[in-house]
């Protein structure tokens, strides 16, 4: 049996070790605190499993297959059934660990040293960390006080960087608001880059900007199965765009990346979405009470098109009430100390039940 981590010094070997990059800085990685809590709203995750068949069908595909040997490097069965969901062809769909891995890929493969990346906070901090990571300068616009983008003000933006890479997120992170398609539309128009839109909570939305994805369009859409599909335990998340950017995406993606478990699970997921449908009906249902549950505390409210809501607690000041749900084992986002959401809260919409612990708890917090 080998051992590591033993009597290092004993080896003439020690040393000091050597520094990371020095650009990382002090850029904290991306997380939301874990704390143990009975109720827990922060990630914005489904609250509801994903439906039993679903992984009855999984366990019963696992037996036969060959762990011993390497999976379909180019997930092609999960892509064409993805492409057959969408309307799109195989050609036009990258799938990836997690949206996030998406985001990697098409920052490693658009972005990098002597590129930039422009977006609009608030919003998703992840697409400036990946953007950072790899080494892609970020210009950071910033929305109007209500949130919504000055188009005008993003185009000059646009014009003066020339990115290579412009982000949007839609429903945006954290504020859950969608943009308008002509807005999207607007920016793909005024772009030399590609625009990547984050629709990590798409399915939540009144509408999607995957139509407008087409060969000849600079146009990415990014998905995930975390929280739609109930499975952000499983890692996958994927873009619909041209072929030619899918080509580029394969290209820098680690050979095999994706397990042969996660292309059949994802594959197997698209049989059941009248389940799916059905979980986001009633998340739809449950955060319209969570967004009137909230203004009648006095809180204000931001419309979300999302499976979360961004809210502004009254009177006291938004880490305050943080600290003070986490008392009462209620965990939500912190995000009162963000550029441009200061006292805000986010709160992911959870069941009927985890939502009305939340409510008593904040009714007491403000009482
Ligand atoms: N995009 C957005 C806007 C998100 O909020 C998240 C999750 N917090 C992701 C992407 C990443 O999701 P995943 O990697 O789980 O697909």
């Amino acid at each position: 049996m080998s051992r590591a981590g033993g009597a290092s010094s004993a080896s003439g070997l020690a040393r000091p070790l050597p520094e990371p990059r020095p650009d990382l800085g002090l850029r904290e990685g991306y997380h939301s605190p874990q704390l143990p809590a009975r109720v827990r709203l922060n990630t914005n995750e489904s609250p509801y499993p994903p439906p039993p068949e679903w992984l009855e069908a999984v366990v019963s595909q696992a037996r036969d297959m060959a762990f011993n040997r390497y999976p379909d490097r180019s997930a092609r069965a999960l892509r064409e059934a993805l492409a057959e969901w969408h309307g799109v062809r195989p050609e036009q769909v990258f799938a990836a660990n997690g949206s996030n891995e998406v985001l990697q890929c098409l920052c490693l493969a658009y972005g990098g040293p002597g590129r930039a990346a422009v977006l609009w906070e608030p919003t998703y901090a992840l697409h400036s960390h990946i953007a950072h990571l790899t080494g892609t300068k970020v210009v950071q616009g910033q929305r109007r006080a209500d949130f919504s983008l000055d188009l005008d003000a993003c185009r000059e933006l646009v014009s003066r960087h020339r990115p290579s890479l412009v982000f949007l997120c839609s429903p945006n992170n954290p504020t859950g608001l969608a943009e308008a398609p002509s807005t999207v539309a607007a920016i793909v128009a005024g772009s030399e880059g590609l625009v990547v839109v984050d629709e990590a909570y798409g399915q939540f939305s009144s509408w999607s900007a995957l139509g407008m994805v087409g060969d000849d369009v600079p146009l990415v859409v990014v998905r995930t199965y975390s929280k739609t599909w109930s499975m952000a335990g499983l890692r996958l998340g994927y873009a619909v765009g041209p072929t030619a950017v899918v080509q580029a995406l394969e290209r820098v993606a680690l050979p095999y990346h994706l397990d042969m478990l996660k292309q059949a699970a994802g594959r197997l997921a698209l049989r059941f979405s009248r389940q799916m449908d059905q979980r986001v009906e009633a998340i739809i249902a449950e955060r319209e009470r969570l967004e009137a549950g909230l203004a009648e505390l006095g809180a204000q409210v931001w419309p979300s098109q999302a499976n979360f809501v961004l809210f502004r607690p009254p009177g006291r000041s938004g880490g305050d009430v943080w600290q003070a749900l986490v008392d009462r084992s209620v965990l939500v986002r912190d995000t009162s100390r963000w550029p441009g959401l200061s006292g805000c809260l986010r709160v992911t919409v959870g069941t009927p039940e985890e939502d009305g612990v939340f409510l008593e708890a904040l009714a007491e917090v403000l009482a």
